[in-house]
């Protein structure tokens, strides 16, 4: 199947979700995860109204990027963030899902631009994956919201989470459930008009609308399976 069938097919999973869970369809919103994937790739989903896409790895972000230039895209940095990165990162980039510690937060609210508006940004929060080394414990979650949410030049907007990968729907719905209750405790305990639930894969999209994900990450079911595995 071509990328613009692929397009079709999932805005079509996603339009049935959200009617089957009654969420209002202008607040799902589909991010397109092109990581390992061309530029021409991009080019093909942008011929179909996608304009934000998901990267994990800056070099190749900053590569395709340049490639790009001639189109209006929105980028969304989604990956594990090494320090020494993040100046790039703050200068190339709408909004970063990816934050799981306040060093990482300092450095962008640091080095964001003058000129560009204030960076997006989620924390990434580690539910139900114990072997994951990236993410946020739960426990320590309201105190790191409350201390990004303080940095300038950063927009705190809501929380990213990748569970583990599992087949079952319940256990889909029940990892996606407890992100959308870290969010419901941060916005009452520290009173912030957080908006923004980054979950939902290709194998999840359903639990996730369920749970009330807001950006939908999409790659394998846009762009095809992907040569290596990450
Ligand atoms: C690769 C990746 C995705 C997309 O996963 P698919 O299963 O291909 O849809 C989403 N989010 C993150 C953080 C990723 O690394």
């Amino acid at each position: 199947m071509s990328i613009a069938e692929n397009i079709t097919k999932v805005r079509k999973q996603i339009r049935e979700a959200a009617q089957a869970f009654s969420r209002e369809p202008a607040k799902i919103h589909l991010l397109a995860v092109s990581k390992t994937k061309p530029a021409s790739a991009i080019r093909e989903a942008y011929a179909c109204q996608i304009t934000d896409f998901g990267e994990n790895y800056l070099q190749e972000a900053l590569t395709k990027q340049q490639e790009l230039n001639d189109l209006k895209l929105t980028w969304h940095f989604i990956g594990p963030i090494q320090s020494n990165k993040t100046k790039l990162v703050a200068e190339n980039f709408t909004w970063v899902h990816s934050v799981d510690r306040l060093k990482i937060a300092e450095r962008l609210s640091s080095q964001r631009p003058e000129y560009l508006p204030d960076l997006n940004i989620c924390l990434q929060v580690n539910i139900s994956n114990e072997d994951s080394k990236s993410g946020c414990a739960p426990e320590q979650l309201v105190e790191l919201a409350r201390q990004v949410s303080q940095l300038p030049r950063l927009k705190l907007r809501g929380l990213m989470a990748i569970p583990a990968p599992c087949d079952d729907y319940a256990e889909q719905q029940h990892n996606f459930a407890q992100v959308r209750q870290l969010l419901e405790q941060i916005i009452i305990e520290l009173n912030l008009p957080l908006d923004t639930l980054s979950m939902g894969m290709t194998h999840d999209l359903q639990a996730a609308v369920a749970q009330g994900s807001t950006w939908l990450r999409i790659g394998t079911a846009i762009f095809g399976e992907r040569q290596y595995n990450n």
